[in-house]
């Protein structure tokens, strides 16, 4: 699995835009060809849908944006609130992997009591150390 290097917020609608280079890696020739859409642990898979295909989970069209919808059961499942949280995403094979993108401190990794400095999170364990220091 490569990441892409992109990360994209979910919108208002629980929408997120793939990129024109990541509909190719897809396959996807038209912006109305179907992908499933389903969750594999915390992962989301997306898919080209084919012909003979059996479907897990949801299938989905991209909008004339090239938006796809994130199915609600999905963001409920994995605690992806519109308009706050953005998702990575990542390459494998012919599939889209997009995983919740979990900010983490930029000294120690830890993801909790994080606050934003010009532009990075910082924990506070590692926020009083910088004041001490
Ligand atoms: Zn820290």
């Amino acid at each position: 699995m490569t990441f892409t290097g992109i990360v994209r917020r979910v919108d208002r609608l629980g929408r997120i835009v793939l990129p024109k280079k990541l509909r190719l890696a897809l396959g996807l020739k038209e912006l109305t060809d179907p992908i499933e859409i389903y969750l594999n642990g915390n992962d989301i898979v997306l898919k080209k849908f084919t012909e003979n295909m059996s479907v897990l989970g949801d299938l989905r069209c991209l909008d004339s944006f090239g938006r796809i919808v994130i199915p609600i059961a999905v963001r409920e499942f994995l605690g992806i609130e519109s308009q706050r949280d953005s998702l990575e995403i990542y390459c494998e094979e012919n599939n889209i992997i997009l995983r919740k993108f979990e900010p983490v401190c930029i000294f120690c990794g830890e993801s909790e009591h994080l606050t934003s400095f010009k532009g990075k999170k910082i924990c506070s364990t590692c926020l009083n150390e910088l004041k001490r220091a």
